[in-house]
C-alpha cells in the first residue's frame, strides 16, 4: 500500500529567485513604479516544499492590471488577458520547462458580510491581502523589491506550519470561515493533498461552522471534492470531511454508509469504511475520476436497500440498480456532468456486482458473453472496480474471490478473442429483415433483432452472418412472415 508522502521544507529552494527572468522583470518593473510587488500564495508554498506549480501569482500595491501589461511588454509574454470584474489580469509564460500562468492582483483589504461570499473589496497593503488567505502556508510571499529581493514575507509563521505539516488560519478561524466557507472544504483537501494536520482550533472551527456551507455553490462544492477524489488517498479527506460535520452538509447519502449494524448477533461490514477502502484501491491502479466516482458511489443504495432475515442475516438486494437509478439525481444536485460521464458511472454502479456474481456459479461463456455485450468498452473500468471491491478481511475468502476474479477476466479475454461481443453489432439489420420478408418498420423486426441477439449472446449460434440469417429466416417463418424468393441465404454485399 502505498502512503501519503509528507513534503519538507527547504527555504534554500528560494535561492536563485532574483537570476530569474520572470522575477527580474517583476522586480524591474516594481523598481521603476515605485510601488511594492509580491509573489504569493501556492507557489511560494509549493516552491518551499519542491513541488511543481505552473501557476505564479503577484499581488503589487498599486494597479495589478497596469503593471501586468508592464511586466509581459518586458517579458514579450503579450497578450495579456484582463478580468476586470476581480481587478486581475494575467498572461503565459513559456520556457523550456512548459507553460506558467502568471497572474497579478492589486493587494486588497476584505470585509464579508454573512449572507454572501462576495466580500467588499478595496485597495489594501501586503499585510492585508495575506490576512485575507485561507491558511497560513498560502499567505506566504516572496518581495520583488529593492532591498529584499527573494526574502520570505510571512507574517504568520507560515514556513513553521509547513515544516510541521499543519493547516492553520491566519486569523481567528471562525472569522475565516464563516467569510468564505468554501475555505473548510479547501482545509480538507489541501490536508488530503499535502499529506497534513489540520490544527486542532482550525477544526473545531470548522465543526462549528460546517452549516454554513449553505452559501456556497454546488459547483464550487463538487470543485473541491473531485480535487480530494483525485488524491492518492482520498479516504483521508472523506474522513475528515465526515468527522467534521462537512460531508453531512452537501452528501447525507455517502455519511448514511456508515455503521455496522448487528442484530442477534450478526453484523454486516461498515459501508463507509468498505467504500473507501474500494476507493483507495482503484486510486493505486487508475487516475481516471469517473471511475473513482464510480467507486464513491457503487454501494450507496446499500442503507436504502438494507434487510434483515432471521436466519439468514442481513441482505442489500437490489442495491445495485437502485444505486444506479441515485446517480443521476445525485449528479444534477451536485452540478456534476450529465453527460456520458454520468452514464458511464451509472454503468459502473449498476454491473459492479456481475463479474463477482459470475464466479459463484460455473463461469459460462455465455455469461461472460453477456457481460461483455451489457459492458462495452467499459469492461476494463469494471473490473478495476470488481477487484477493488474484494475487500474482505477473511483471507481464506479473499484468496477464493482473487482467483475467481483472475478466472473470470481469463474468461473474458478468451470469449472476446472467440466472438467479439465487446462492442456487438448486429450480424443482420433491420434494414436486411424489411428487405427479407417485404415488410414496413414494424414489431417483428425488433423481435426477430433480439432473437439473433440472444442466440449470439447464449452461444446457440456463432456471431457470423450467415448463421444469423438463417435463424432469421427460421424465425420469420414462425412468426409467419413469407420470405422473398432468392433470399434464403444472405446476399453477397457490394
Ligand atoms: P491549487 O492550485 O491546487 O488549487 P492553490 O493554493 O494554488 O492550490 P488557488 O485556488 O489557485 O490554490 O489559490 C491561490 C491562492 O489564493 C491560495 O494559495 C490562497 O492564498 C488564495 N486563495 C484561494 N482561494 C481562497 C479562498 N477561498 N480564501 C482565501 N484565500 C484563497
Amino acid at each position: 500500500m502505498h502512503t501519503t508522502t509528507r513534503y519538507t521544507v527547504d527555504p534554500a529552494r528560494l535561492d536563485g529567485v532574483e537570476d530569474e527572468p520572470l522575477f527580474q522583470a517583476v522586480a524591474a518593473e516594481a523598481a521603476d513604479q515605485g510601488i511594492p510587488a509580491f509573489a504569493i500564495g501556492g507557489y511560494v508554498r509549493d516552491r518551499l516544499i519542491g513541488r511543481p506549480c505552473k501557476d505564479i501569482d503577484f499581488v503589487v500595491e498599486g494597479d495589478g492590471m497596469a503593471f501586468a501589461q508592464a511586466v509581459a511588454r518586458r517579458l514579450k509574454a503579450e497578450p495579456v488577458h484582463v478580468f476586470k470584474n476581480f481587478g486581475t489580469a494575467m498572461f503565459t509564460l513559456r520556457d523550456p520547462q512548459g507553460e506558467v500562468q502568471v497572474e497579478f492582483v492589486g493587494a486588497r483589504k476584505e470585509s464579508y458580510s454573512r449572507n454572501s461570499r462576495k466580500p467588499e473589496v478595496e485597495p489594501g497593503s501586503i499585510k492585508d491581502d495575506q490576512e485575507r488567505r485561507d491558511f497560513t502556508i498560502n499567505a506566504l510571499a516572496i518581495s520583488m523589491n529593492v532591498g529584499s529581493l527573494g526574502a520570505l514575507v510571512d507574517p504568520f509563521g507560515g514556513i513553521l506550519d509547513l515544516d510541521r505539516g499543519l493547516i492553520r488560519t491566519p486569523l481567528d478561524p471562525d472569522i475565516t470561515f464563516s467569510d468564505d466557507p468554501l475555505r473548510m472544504l479547501r482545509a480538507v483537501r489541501f490536508a488530503n493533498q499535502l499529506g497534513f494536520v489540520i490544527d486542532p482550533p482550525t477544526f473545531e472551527a470548522i465543526k462549528r461552522n460546517a452549516h454554513r456551507l449553505e452559501i456556497i455553490s454546488a459547483e464550487r462544492i463538487h470543485t473541491e471534492l473531485n480535487k480530494i477524489i483525485a488524491c492518492a488517498k482520498p479516504s483521508i479527506g472523506f474522513n475528515l470531511l465526515r468527522d467534521s460535520g462537512l460531508l453531512q452538509e452537501f452528501f447525507p447519502e455517502f455519511v448514511a454508509l456508515s455503521g455496522a449494524e448487528e442484530k442477534y448477533g450478526i453484523g454486516h461490514k461498515d459501508n463507509f469504511h468498505h467504500t473507501l477502502q474500494v476507493l483507495d484501491n482503484v486510486c493505486e491502479v487508475s487516475d481516471d475520476l469517473w471511475l473513482r466516482w464510480g467507486a464513491v458511489l457503487h454501494d450507496i443504495a446499500k442503507p436504502l436497500t438494507k434487510r434483515f432475515h432471521p436466519g439468514h442475516g442481513w441482505t442489500f438486494h437490489g442495491h445495485e440498480d437502485k444505486g444506479a437509478r441515485m446517480v443521476p439525481a445525485l449528479f444534477r444536485r451536485m452540478k456534476l456532468p450529465l453527460d456520458e460521464k454520468m452514464k458511464f458511472v451509472q454503468k459502473l454502479v449498476a454491473l459492479h456486482l456481475r463479474p463477482i456474481a459470475l464466479t459463484k456459479d460455473e463461469v459460462t461463456d455465455s455469461a461472460v458473453r453477456r457481460l461483455l455485450f451489457d459492458a462495452g468498452d467499459d469492461i476494463d473500468a469494471l473490473m478495476i472496480l470488481c477487484r477493488a471491491d474484494i475487500t474482505s478481511k477473511n483471507e481464506k475468502k479473499k484468496d477464493r474471490y482473487l482467483r475467481n476474479y483472475e478466472l473470470v477476466m481469463q474468461k473474458l479475454k478468451d470469449v472476446e478473442e472467440k466472438d467479439r461481443v465487446r462492442n456487438f453489432q448486429p450480424p443482420i439489420t433491420g434494414q436486411d429483415i424489411m428487405d427479407a420478408f417485404g415488410i414496413g418498420p414494424s414489431r417483428p423486426i425488433g423481435d426477430i433483432k433480439t432473437v439473433i441477439k440472444d442466440a449470439i449472446l447464449d452461444g446457440r449460434i456463432q456471431n457470423d452472418r450467415a448463421q444469423a440469417w438463417q435463424l432469421m429466416v427460421e424465425e420469420g417463418a414462425r412468426l409467419g412472415l413469407s420470405l422473398r424468393a432468392g433470399l434464403e441465404h444472405p446476399p453477397t454485399v457490394g
